[in-house]
């Protein structure tokens, strides 16, 4: 059997469609270099990235009345076609960096392209509880983002779930807009940084709430959170605890199933690029946004990065007499 095929290479491919990609697609589109950018379909979450499940957005420069994450998205997106760039409502579900051009196979047909340089932004995706209340009461008081929704708990009593860096983090930061934080953990001790802990531990406003696991969002039936049902893992006693918010921080998982074994990952699975670059382990091969970061993880950032990441390609190509 023949593998359906596209023409010939383009300069530029881009897989994924949250602001990294997107703001990667403006920059080649103004370059000249024609860039084809995969908005995924089923891979990797929602098409637009994790904006497209945030409610208000206040923190992306630009928009002193706050926008609306999927408002954002949709005018990141039609910029990038203005400029030029072509999109397409596919996955790429195979990729072959060895040689190039590179290859990509696309879609249900798995309808081969070819690229001299490929820029990865598939971005990463919260780890959520698993719930169905959680997962009813997501962005109505559930949240996986700090930095992104505390504002919205002003002088209010919030939970936080997890035991990593990460729910250090949100509890600090949201310790200095929240009236109380109860930390939950599922065991013991934590496992986030001495430093990161002795922080969060000496912090007045931040209650631990060890051995114990978020069993119910409430309240469902209002349509809102009202606090959670907490149960300790130890003796099996249940608590209720009154919050306005529930903040999920127990990690992420970066979208790089389709890059293991073709670039180097890092131990957590995120992608490896040259520090202060865009760089991967292939030459000609790009990453930008949350599939390579695990530290800032905001909009502004990815799309920071697509803009590096679009500018890398360009002077790539020149380097390599493609463009
Ligand atoms: P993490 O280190 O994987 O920690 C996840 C936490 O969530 C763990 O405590 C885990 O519990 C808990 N958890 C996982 N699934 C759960 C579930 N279903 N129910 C309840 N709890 C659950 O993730 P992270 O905190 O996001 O950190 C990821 C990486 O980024 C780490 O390498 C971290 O050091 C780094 N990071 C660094 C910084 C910084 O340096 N400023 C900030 C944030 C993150 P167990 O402990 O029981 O497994």
């Amino acid at each position: 059997m023949t593998t359906p095929s596209s023409n010939s290479p383009r300069k530029v491919t881009i897989i994924g469609s949250g602001p990294a990609g997107l703001t990667s697609a403006i920059y080649a589109a103004r370059a000249n270099l024609a860039p084809l950018l995969f908005e995924g379909v089923m891979r990797g979450g929602i098409a637009g990235g994790q904006l497209m499940i945030t409610n208000d957005v206040e923190n992306f420069p630009g928009f002193p009345e706050k926008i609306s994450g999927p408002e954002l998205m949709k005018a990141v997106r039609e910029q990038a076609l203005r400029q030029g760039a072509e999109l397409m409502a596919e996955d790429v579900n195979k990729v072959d960096f060895s040689a190039r051009p590179f290859r990509l196979w696309v879609g249900e047909e798995m309808t081969l392209h070819t690229s001299e340089t490929v820029i990865i932004s598939t971005g990463a995706q919260a780890r959520w509880l698993g719930i169905e209340s959680e997962n009813t009461l997501k962005g109505r008081g559930v949240s996986a983002c700090a930095v992104c929704d505390g504002a919205f708990f002003r002088n209010q009593d919030v939970v936080v779930v997890g035991g990593g860096d990460t729910a250090m983090e949100e509890s600090m930061y949201l310790s200095g807009i929240c009236r109380t934080v109860t930390l939950v953990h599922r065991k013991e001790s934590f496992r986030a940084s001495k430093t990161m802990q002795a922080r969060v531990l000496s912090n007045p406003k931040i209650r631990v709430v060890y051995n114990s696991v978020v069993a119910e969002v409430l309240d469902v039936s209002k349509g809102e959170v009202t606090g959670a049902r907490l149960k300790d893992v130890v003796t099996g006693k249940e608590r209720l605890v009154e919050a306005t918010g529930i903040f999920v921080a127990i990690g992420h998982h970066p979208n790089t199933d389709l890059f293991a074994g073709q670039i180097d990952l890092h131990d957590n699975g995120y992608i490896r690029t040259v520090p202060g670059t865009a760089q991967t382990s292939v030459p000609g091969v790009f990453a930008a946004g949350d599939v390579q970061d695990f530290i800032y993880r905001q909009a502004v950032t990815a799309a920071g990065s697509g803009c590096m990441a679009a500018l890398e390609a360009e002077r790539w190509l020149a380097a390599n007499g493609a463009h």
